[in-house]
């Protein structure tokens, strides 16, 4: 009979009202999967919050432990390229949407959608990082395979109090570019030019409805929060240039026109992190621990427990929740 261990179940009724519980579970009433992990470190993200206070559907598969990534060390395995005790992050596939995530002692997962975790890196930073940080770290990618380098000009960053945007930041002003974050907390200003902002501008710039084109301000951006938001980044970037949309937090909606992209030439680039292929996270995950200052890392982060899990996720949605949140499993 194997130990039990803690998890957070969300379940739903017969009139899909939805309810979150904390419960005991085995290994055995875990989801198939060639690898077992003890969880150390998890994180709650955005869509973690969407998912424990049901706002939207993240959850498809009923009763269903949520948190879609997590740190921690391989128990056992059948999967050649896993070993007992190897050490292993895991980012999205879908878990903690239709398979058992990241909220437990214990996660049985495919071995194919783990990569190492860098020797460098705790299991800790890893989940300050999260999905948050490696998705800010595959549109810092995406913009310099678009050749966005600090030359170009400024880098405008959107949601750059919350967890994308904040580490967005702090790798950009790393690797030298000027960074313009975008905010609609002007009492995180001190914080955000500590990340390493060298503008802060306030985000009601750039949630009216946009313009066809608006003034050149920078070459590139990472958007975090879609709709008139990302209308306005695209109409200002400058000719040439490219925007890396990975959110939605403003909406997911899209009102803008052809005239950037014909008139300008700027790219939009679509940045997915859940169903990213192993080689690219592999990449961003070894970039991460080389381009990210962990003392910044720390400053953007806040280290909370198991329990304090449900309470973080009614915050994030509500926009209360600065950087990142990172639960230790063992706090
Ligand atoms: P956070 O909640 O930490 O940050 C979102 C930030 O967006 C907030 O801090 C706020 O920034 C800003 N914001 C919130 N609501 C609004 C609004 N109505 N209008 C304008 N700005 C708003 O979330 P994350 O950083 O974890 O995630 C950001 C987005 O990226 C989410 O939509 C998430 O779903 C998405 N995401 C997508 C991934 C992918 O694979 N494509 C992976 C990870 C996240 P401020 O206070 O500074 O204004």
């Amino acid at each position: 009979m194997s130990d039990t261990f803690k998890a957070i179940l969300v379940s739903r009724d017969e009139n899909k009202k939805q309810s979150v519980d904390t419960v005991d579970l085995r290994e055995d009433d875990l989801m198939e999967g060639d690898v077992t992990v003890r969880v150390e470190a998890t994180t709650v993200n955005y869509k973690d919050g969407l998912a424990i206070t049901g706002k939207a559907p993240v959850i498809r598969k009923w009763p269903l432990i949520p948190g879609i990534d997590f740190a921690g060390t391989v128990t056992a395995s059948q999967n050649p390229d896993w070993k007992p005790g190897d050490k292993v992050i895991l980012n999205g596939w879908g878990v903690g949407e239709t398979h058992h995530g990241a909220y437990a002692g214990r996660a049985r997962v495919k071995g194919d959608w783990l990569v190492a975790l860098p020797e460098e890196m705790s299991a800790l930073d890893a989940m300050a990082i999260g999905t948050a940080g490696y998705t800010a770290m595959l549109c810092v990618i995406a913009l310099e395979r678009h050749a966005i380098t600090p030359d170009r000009g400024p880098v405008v960053v959107t949601g750059a109090a919350g967890g994308v945007g904040s580490v967005a930041i702090a790798i950009l002003s790393r690797l030298g570019y000027h960074v313009i974050a975008s905010t609609g907390r002007a009492s995180e200003a001190d914080y955000l030019t500590g990340l390493g902002a060298a503008e802060v501008i306030d985000r009601a710039e750039l949630s009216e409805p946009a313009r066809a084109l608006g003034k050149e301000r920078w070459a590139g951006g990472i958007d975090a929060v879609g709709s008139h938001t990302l209308a306005n980044v695209l109409s200002m970037t400058s000719y040439g240039g490219a925007v890396a949309a990975c959110g939605l937090a403003g909406g997911m909606d899209l009102p803008t026109s052809v005239a950037p992209f014909i008139l300008r030439g700027v790219s939009l680039l679509g940045i997915d992190s859940v169903m990213a292929p192993r080689q690219i996270r592999e990449e961003a995950w070894q970039r991460l621990a080389r381009d990210l200052d962990t003392q910044k890392l720390r400053a953007l982060s806040q280290v909370k427990r198991f329990d304090d899990i449900v309470s973080t996720a009614t915050d994030i949605v509500e926009g209360k929740v600065r950087g990142r949140v990172v639960i230790d499993m063992a706090g």
